[in-house]
């Protein structure tokens, strides 16, 4: 599933005709699991070094060839890390706005990459119980938490997320995802708000801060080198430590509580069957398991524009 998945993903990206070099070019990258670990990498952008503010984020902007350099650079920082940790496998997601800011010959060989969207499991794609390990590069802080470099979940459209009462932004819920396949996360980079948010769900997790925000737009930053040394430092110690790292769990039945930013975006989400309001913002669904909440949540999202 998976390996028809990358090669539908890989023919997106390079348009390459030959169905079976395709298949020797995974079967090569992707070696033999008895010889090391799983690697999954998520890429977001808010959280590379030198990243303030959207003419970094948005491929409309006027530094967002820089952020897009420094975002192939922090990949391959952890790709790198993570083969000398041992990995004989390491699938890179892009997990940042259309998800095609990673340019594929850019990437470490070593890897295969994962591009283009949507996908269900969202900045999660590719994740199964085959994958050992799971590091967040470039992360932020989750929608309105305070001195946080480009703080949102999502977008700007939803205030608060609760899974089970635990407030949780893009990397909890995205640790749960991984946490559902048994995958823990062992490492976390972004601004010092993102690796404290994670830090307090996850107690075992690496944490990297290349930056410490001065309000949303404004930050104090290491060098885009500076920060490379440390991440791939960083990687390296959590997968080492993977066995120690335990992955983040929630109870099932899963209770999905999101608040948007006005009763019209509520009203519209209020079409999806077995979805309540509990508040004239605040919409709740009880979801099976958390992948399923999850999915739920990114359904939001979309109808809360
Ligand atoms: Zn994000």
């Amino acid at each position: 599933m998976l390996k028809t998945l990358m090669l539908a993903v890989l023919f997106a990206v390079v348009g390459n005709p030959n169905a079976d070099e395709m298949r020797n070019v995974i079967d090569n990258a992707a070696s033999s699991p008895q010889q090391g670990f799983k690697v999954h990498i998520s890429v977001d952008m808010e959280g590379l070094a030198g990243v303030v503010d959207s003419s970094h984020t948005s491929s409309a902007g006027r530094n967002y060839a820089a952020a897009r350099d420094q975002m192939i650079a922090e990949a391959n920082a952890a790709i790198a890390a993570a083969f000398e940790a041992g990995a004989s496998e390491v699938v890179v997601i892009d997990s940042h706005g259309d998800k095609t800011n990673l340019q594929p010959e850019k990437l470490d060989r070593r890897a295969t990459l994962i591009s283009g969207g949507p996908r269900p499991l969202g900045m999660m794609g590719g994740i199964d119980e085959s994958f050992d390990a799971a590091v967040f590069i470039g992360y932020h802080a989750r929608a309105s938490t305070m001195d946080a470099t480009l703080d949102h979940t999502y977008t700007g459209q939803l205030k608060h997320v609760w899974i089970n009462d635990h407030e949780l932004g893009e990397a909890g819920l995205n640790a749960g995802v991984a946490g559902q396949f048994g995958v823990p996360v062992v490492f976390v980079s972004g601004d010092l708000a993102v690796t404290e948010e994670v830090e307090a769900l996850i107690p075992a997790v690496e944490g990297v801060a290349v930056k410490e925000a001065i309000g949303q737009t404004a930050a104090h930053l290491l060098h885009p080198k500076e920060s490379l040394e440390r991440i791939a430092a960083g990687v390296k110690a959590g997968l080492v430590r993977r066995a120690e790292t335990q992955p983040l769990t929630f109870e099932w039945p899963v209770t999905l509580r999101i608040e948007v930013a006005d009763a019209g975006q509520a009203d519209q989400v209020m079409f999806v069957p077995g979805m309540e309001r509990v508040g004239a913002r605040i919409v709740e669904y009880v979801a099976p398991d958390f992948v399923s909440a999850y999915r739920m949540s990114r359904l939001v999202r979309l109808l809360a524009q």
